[in-house]
Parts: structure tokens; sequence; C-alpha cells
């Protein structure tokens, strides 16, 4: 057995190498990859254009120290406010460290304003990380079940619901800022609708709340747009990224505007790693080529048609609760737990995800092709019918 702790229920399968859409286990099978390394893997495996930006840069410089300029976290820090229209960005290196430099942003934001004991609202079925913090923010008891105390200052109420909020508003004066997914990715694939976050902007505007929006999931060009807030037209305060933006190389970021530009100053919150030239040259490359290939368009069509394909094929079987998402971020939710699909999938070929039990998880990279996404429904579809016993 590997020296390995026990903390991740594995399955029985180790990858060896990678090319597109598709990946190679130790067996020399191949399998068509619907999920990315859960968002990660932009680009697929062994993009042309990314190896070769990683390899170049390896052979030059891979790690120097926040203690002095990093000139390609200055260029990506750019590039990233230029496609956001945020101001300022913190480089670190998962997204629970991006979450948790949103939260110290907005409880010092709140000990500026003078309130002592500031508070965060939170969403039911939020995943934010798995940090002391994070996961307290976390909406799911499996995650915070063993680890009390849990972090205090944050207020939980149901996603997607506007009242919710006007309530905590109108009876909580310790709040300085809400934080929410855009689409809940572990929470089951679960879209905030555009009215209810122009809405929310709103009441943050009122009330000089951060309003904050984790993206480190559905940001990155995966819904058709860089960030998927920008569905509803609105600009957040605080944004966080991690997962897909170095298509596989660990980086993440906390980036701010408005009120909360300026909010941290020296000595506030660091990084060792964070930033590092690498993870920046494969941030840069990774957004070069969602913009020259024009793969966010390809993500909302390719999407689109995913969508389509599984409608048409699973129409009228009892048992499909909703088939849902935004671009090439996609949910088959089922009346009843379906882990066992994940096996069923690995054995036709296919990498798949559930989450939040009863929900079939689809995060294909960005560069799948249309007969990949053909191919994605033509083996799942059978397979979920048959699971169903339709
Ligand atoms: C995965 C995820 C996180 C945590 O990211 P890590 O890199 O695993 O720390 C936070 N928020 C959302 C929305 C996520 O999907």
């Amino acid at each position: 057995m590997p020296h390995l702790m026990n903390n991740y229920s594995r399955l029985p399968l180790a990858f060896t190498h990678g090319q597109g859409s598709h990946i190679h286990d130790e067996q020399g099978r191949a399998y068509l990859d619907a999920l990315a390394g859960i968002a990660v893997n932009t680009l697929g495996h062994n993009h042309p254009r990314l190896t070769a930006a990683l390899a170049e840069q390896v052979g030059r410089l891979i790690h120097t120290s926040n203690l002095y300029r990093v000139r390609e976290q200055e260029v990506l820090s750019d590039r990233l406010a230029a496609i956001s229209g945020m101001a300022e960005v913190f480089f670190c290196n998962s997204g629970c460290e991006a979450n948790e430099a949103a939260i110290k942003l907005a409880r010092l934001y709140g000990h500026q304003r003078g309130i002592e004991s500031p508070a965060i609202i939170v969403m039911e079925k939020a995943f934010h990380g798995r940090t002391m913090a994070t996961l307290s923010a976390t909406g799911n008891r499996k995650v915070q079940a063993g680890f009390e105390p849990l972090v205090a200052g944050f207020v939980r109420v149901p996603f997607d619901d506007l009242p919710a909020i006007e309530q905590v508003a109108a009876n909580n004066p310790n709040v300085v800022a809400v934080l929410f997914e855009p689409i809940q990715g572990e929470g089951g694939i679960n879209l905030a609708h555009n009215d209810y976050m122009r809405a929310l902007r709103r009441i943050c505007d009122e009330k000089q709340w951060l309003f904050m929006v984790d993206e480190v999931q559905c940001g990155l060009g995966r819904t058709g747009v860089w960030f998927a807030h920008q569905h509803a037209a609105i600009k957040p305060d605080v944004m966080t990224l991690a997962k897909g933006l170095g298509s596989g190389v660990p980086i993440g970021a906390c980036l701010a505007a408005g009120r909360a530009a300026g909010v941290f100053q020296p000595g506030n919150h660091g990084s060792t790693f964070g930033g590092n030239p690498l993870a920046c040259v494969a941030a840069l490359t990774t957004i070069d080529v969602i913009e020259h290939d024009g793969l966010m368009d390809r993500a909302a069509q390719l999407g689109a048609n995913i969508r389509a394909g599984f409608q048409e094929r699973l129409e009228g079987v009892a048992g499909v609760v909703d088939i849902r998402g935004d671009g090439l971020m996609i949910g088959i939710e089922l009346d009843r737990p379906c882990g066992d699909l994940v096996k069923q999938a690995i054995d036709a070929g296919l990498l798949i995800n559930v989450t939040a039990d009863k929900v079939v998880r689809l995060l294909p990279p960005l560069v799948f092709t249309d007969a990949e996404a053909k191919q994605l429904v033509d083996i799942l579809a059978p397979l979920i019918r048959k699971f169903l016993g339709a």
C-alpha cells in the first residue's frame, strides 16, 4: 500500500498520458474525458501551445518570490483586469486560497468601516473549499462535520432567494459582504437567475456590502462568457478564480474592484508560491488560446448541443428530473443516488462525475470537438436509460 492518507475514496484507475479530450490509463485504455480534472484542464491534455509555453518558461525561470516584482504576474493581472473589468488581483494557488483572500478582504473592509464583528452572507449548497474558513462558508454538513468549532461570521440563506437576502438586510447590521457561486458546481449545477444577481447587486450597493462571486468552477470561458456573472451584465466587487485558470498548473486569483480595491495593504496577506512565473504563463496561455481559438463561443454552442442531445435521448424517461446547465457546465439530475454511473461510464470508456448524490456532472475541456460531444451523448444517454430501467 502507498503511504497516502486515506482522505479520498479513489477509483482503481491511474493515467499515464493524454491528448486533447482523451486520456490513457496504465492498461493502455483510452477514455473520453468529460470531466477535465473537475473543470481544470481547460485546454484538454498536451495542448501544443500550452506545452511549448510551459517548457520555454521552465527553462527560463520557475519561481522567484513576491519579495520582488514578478513581470509575468503584472502582465497576467492586466489581462485579467481587461477581460473582467476588475481593478486589482492577488495571486495564490487554489480555489480555497482565493476564497480565503476574499473572506479576509471582506472582514478587513468591515473593520475599516467600524464593524467589529463583520459577517458574510453565504448560500445553502455552496462549496467554497476545505480550509477552515472556506469549509465554514460551505453549505454542506458533510464538509464541516468533525471539524468544529467552525469559523464564525457567516450567515446562511437559501440560494437564488431574494426575500431571504432582504430579510438579512433588514435585520443584521454586521453584514459586510455576500459570497456566492453564480452557478453552484459541487451543489449540483444550480444556476442563479440573472434578475436575482442584478437585484443582489442593487442591495449590495444600497447597503455598501461587497458583492463577491466565487467563479472558481464556472469562470474562465466555460459558460460562453469569460465569467458566469457577466450573463447578468453586472460587475462584482470581488471575484475568485482557480480551477481552469492554469489548465492544470495550480493558480488561483482573488480580484477586487470598486469598494474592495485598495483594502489590502502591505503585510495584510501573502503567499510564497502565489503567482510564480510558471503558473502565470500557464494562465496567460490559457486565456490567449481561449480567445484566439474562439473557445467561449464553442463552449456555448457545444453545451447547447449536448443538452439538446440528452433532452432528445432521455425524453419522457421516468427518473430524469432535470437537464440543466450553461455552456460546458452540465447537470443531469436523477430521482435517485447515481454514483454507480461513474463506474459504468468508465467501463464504457468515458470519464464523468456525480455530485450532490443525484446529479451527473459534465465539465468537458473547452477543446471538445463536435464529434466528441456527440460521442458523449451516444455513450452516456443509454447508460442513464439502463440505470433507470427505462
Ligand atoms: C473547487 C472549488 C473550490 C475549491 O478549490 P480548491 O482549488 O480545491 O481549493 C472553491 N469554490 C468552488 C466554486 C469550487 O468549485
